[in-house]
């Protein structure tokens, strides 16, 4: 079975103040869930704050991004062992927002998923198409190359700390969203390139999450879906009444 696990990206949003706020709100309407797997991803500056404001409680604590080095000159980079000793569990990759803004290539994707594994943080690979790619039937295509370049020399054992995003990039931060069927359908695809690539066993426990103007409104459409097993939320995590009820999904 697949724990559900919803995951909250804050973006570049929310002071200190806020961000504590907002993490001591979701840790007091978390207290008595158990079947799912929660996690917020604030900015770098907010970490340690929000890892004491989470401390003992269900959720978890992810980051943003991280440079692919152990260590060294690269001004402005986080390092994975520096998220680490925050602690810090999780880091995102390959959201489309540094594919797109920042021109990350598959190739630095993928030198960042090996780092962050081969150090000891579980990784959500993000990956989807462009609206123009998905309007000319490229999304399988696209979505492929992601994911097999995002994974390459990644083994199997990588793969139970690994969980994929799907994020077509015409539905982040937009309103519009998949429909609980197109998301089922691109998700089924991925589990069939999992499957290919590692074993059918592996594809079957990796937990491939959806994003896009994910919001309460959808959320239960979107969970009722088989090859959905969670998801990867914006806007609507920013706000501890819409993030827990997109938590509470299905009650
Ligand atoms: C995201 O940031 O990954 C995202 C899906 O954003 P939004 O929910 O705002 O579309």
């Amino acid at each position: 079975m697949r724990t559900p696990f919803i995951a909250g990206n804050w973006k570049m949003f929310l002071d200190k103040e806020k961000g504590v706020g907002l993490a001591e709100e979701l840790v007091k309407g978390t207290e008595d869930i158990l079947d799912r797997e929660i996690l917020i991803c604030p900015s770098f500056p907010l970490l340690s704050d929000v890892a004491r404001a989470i401390e003992g409680s269900k959720i978890q604590l992810g980051a943003q991004n991280l440079h692919y080095e152990e260590q060294g000159a690269f001004t402005g980079e986080i390092s994975a062992s520096m998220l680490l000793s925050i602690p810090c569990s999780w880091v995102i990759i390959g959201h489309s927002e540094r594919r797109h803004i920042f021109k990350e290539s598959n190739d630095l994707v993928n030198r960042k998923v090996r780092s962050a594994l081969k150090q000891g943080l579980k990784v959500i690979l993000c990956v989807g198409e462009l609206i123009e790619e998905r309007e000319s039937g490229k999304t399988e295509d696209v979505v492929r190359e992601q994911l097999v370049k995002g994974l390459q020399d990644v083994q199997a054992d990588g793969m139970k700390d690994t969980i994929i995003a799907y994020e077509p990039v015409w539905a982040i931060g937009t309103g519009k969203t998949a429909t609980p069927e197109d998301a089922d359908n691109v998700q089924s695809f991925i589990r069939g390139i999992l499957s290919n690539s590692y074993s059918e066993d592996t594809a079957r426990n990796v937990r491939i999450l959806y994003g896009g103007s994910v919001k309460p409104a959808n959320i239960d459409g979107l969970m009722a879906k088989d090859n959905v097993d969670g998801v990867l939320v914006g806007g609507a995590s920013l706000e501890a009444d819409s993030f827990l009820r997109i938590i509470s999904f299905g009650e």
